[in-house]
C-alpha cells in the first residue's frame, strides 16, 4: 500500500467495532450443527409476519431511491408519540444517529460525557471527532448521575445516558433524572439512549419522552431493532429538539433509511398490542432465568431489559470459550473492563434457548 496516505489523527484512538459473534461463524470454526447466539440482545423471534410482507412487497421499488425523508414513518410516529415531524429524525440504526450528533456538536477537544462500562459507541464517536470522553465509572452497576453532573465543565456538549444500561440492564429512576436536569447547564445536552425502552417493567423509569414534552432541551433514541426485530434492517429514531434535527438533517446521507427498513417499521408501529405480548414473554423468560440462576447458585444483575449480566465467577473468557464449544454464543465481560472479567451478557431467548443456556452453563461450571 502506498506510503504516501495518511488517515485523521483521530482514528489513532480507535479500533474497529467488535460484534457477537456470528452463528455461521461459530459452526465453521467448531464444526457444530447447532448454534444459538444470545450474543446481540436482539428480539428471539422474527419480525412481524404484516412486517415481513410490507418487505417482500417493496422488493418491486427497489429501483427508486428511498424517500430521503421517511414521510411515512415519520407521520406515523408523530402520531403515536405526539410530537411534530420536526422534532424527529430517523437513521439507520440509533447508532447512525449517535454518530450524527457526534459530528453535528463535537468539536476537537470538546468533552462527552458517558457511564463506562455502557454502549461502546458513544466513546467511539467521540474520539472520531477528536473529541474527550470523560467515563464515569457505574457504581453498584448503575449510571452514577451526581458524578457525572460532577464532570460537566465550560467544553461538554453531550451527555449519554443509556437507559436501561447496556452491558447491566440497569435503570436510572425518575427522581435521580429530575434532579439531574435541574443541575445540568442549558449548553449540555441529555442524549437518552432508551433502545430497551420497550421492556421495561419498573415504574420509576422515566420515559425520556416526558422531558422534552415538558419543554426541556433532551434528545431520545428508541430502535426497531430490539423489540421490533428489525436489527437486520438498519433502522431507528430519536425524538429531539427541531434544532438538533436540523443539524442531523445537514449532516446525514440524503437516503440513509432504506426502502425495506422504512416500510418494514412503519408497519411494525401498528402492532403495538404485539409489541406488549413480546414484553410479557420476555418478562416470563427473565424470571424463569433467575430461578434457573438461583437454583445453581450463581448471582446476576437484575434486569429491565431483554438481556442479563451474569457473575459466572470464573475467567469470562474461558466460560465464554466453554460455552461456544457448546454452541451457545454470549458476550464476555472482559470487554467491558477488568472488574468485570467474572461476568458474561446473555441475551434472553425464547424458552428453548434459554434452557439450552442454563443447561450449557451449568454444565461449563461444573454445577
Ligand atoms: C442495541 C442498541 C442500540 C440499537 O442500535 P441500532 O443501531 O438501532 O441497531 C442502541 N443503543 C444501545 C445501548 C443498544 O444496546
Amino acid at each position: 500500500m502506498s506510503e504516501d496516505i495518511t488517515f485523521r489523527a483521530a482514528l489513532n484512538n480507535l479500533v474497529p467495532y467488535e460484534p457477537g459473534k456470528p452463528i455461521s461463524e461459530v459452526k465453521d470454526e467448531l464444526k457444530l450443527d447447532d448454534v444459538i447466539k444470545l450474543a446481540s440482545n436482539e428480539y428471539a423471534y422474527p419480525p412481524f409476519d404484516a412486517a415481513r410482507e410490507a418487505i417482500i412487497e417493496s422488493i418491486s421499488e427497489l429501483n427508486r431511491y428511498p424517500d430521503g425523508s421517511c414521510a411515512i414513518l415519520k407521520e406515523k410516529l408523530s402520531k403515536i408519540l405526539q410530537f411534530p415531524k420536526e422534532n424527529i429524525a430517523i437513521g439507520n440504526g440509533s447508532n447512525e444517529i449517535i454518530r450524527i450528533i457526534a459530528m453535528s456538536m463535537v468539536e476537537p477537544e470538546d468533552e462527552v460525557i458517558m457511564a463506562t462500562p455502557s454502549f461502546i459507541i458513544y466513546p467511539t464517536v467521540t474520539k472520531l471527532m477528536g473529541g474527550i470522553c470523560k467515563e464515569v465509572s457505574l457504581k453498584n452497576f448503575r449510571h452514577d448521575l451526581t458524578a457525572m453532573l460532577g464532570k460537566v465543565t465550560d467544553r461538554t456538549r453531550i451527555v449519554f445516558i443509556c437507559n436501561p444500561n447496556n452491558p447491566t440492564g440497569t435503570i436510572v429512576y425518575r427522581d435521580e433524572v429530575d434532579a439531574f436536569l435541574q443541575e445540568l447547564p442549558g449548553h449540555v445536552l441529555p442524549v437518552f439512549d432508551e433502545a430497551y425502552f420497550e421492556f421495561v417493567e419498573d415504574k420509576n423509569f422515566p420515559d425520556g419522552l416526558d422531558y422534552f414534552r415538558q419543554g426541556r432541551q433532551v434528545a431520545v433514541l428508541r430502535t426497531f431493532s430490539k423489540i421490533y426485530s428489525l436489527a437486520g434492517c438498519r433502522i431507528g429514531y430519536c425524538v429531539a429538539p427541531k434544532e438538533v434535527v436540523e443539524a442531523i438533517n445537514k449532516v446525514r446521507d440524503p437516503f440513509n433509511v432504506n426502502v425495506l427498513a422504512q416500510t418494514a417499521a412503519a408497519v411494525s408501529l401498528d402492532y403495538q398490542d404485539e409489541v406488549e405480548k413480546r414484553k410479557t414473554l420476555n418478562s416470563e423468560s427473565k424470571r424463569y432465568l433467575y430461578q434457573e440462576l438461583e437454583k445453581l447458585s450463581i448471582s446476576y444483575v437484575p434486569s429491565e431489559s431483554n438481556f442479563i449480566f451474569v457473575n459466572v465467577k470464573e475467567n469470562s473468557r474461558d466460560i465464554f470459550g466453554r460455552l461456544l464449544r457448546e454452541g451457545v454464543i454470549v458476550r464476555s465481560g472482559d470487554i467491558f473492563g477488568p472488574e468485570y472479567s467474572t461476568y458474561i451478557r446473555v441475551t434472553i431467548g425464547n424458552p428453548e434457548e434459554n434452557e439450552r443456556f442454563i443447561r450449557s452453563l451449568a454444565k461449563v461450571l461444573k454445577k
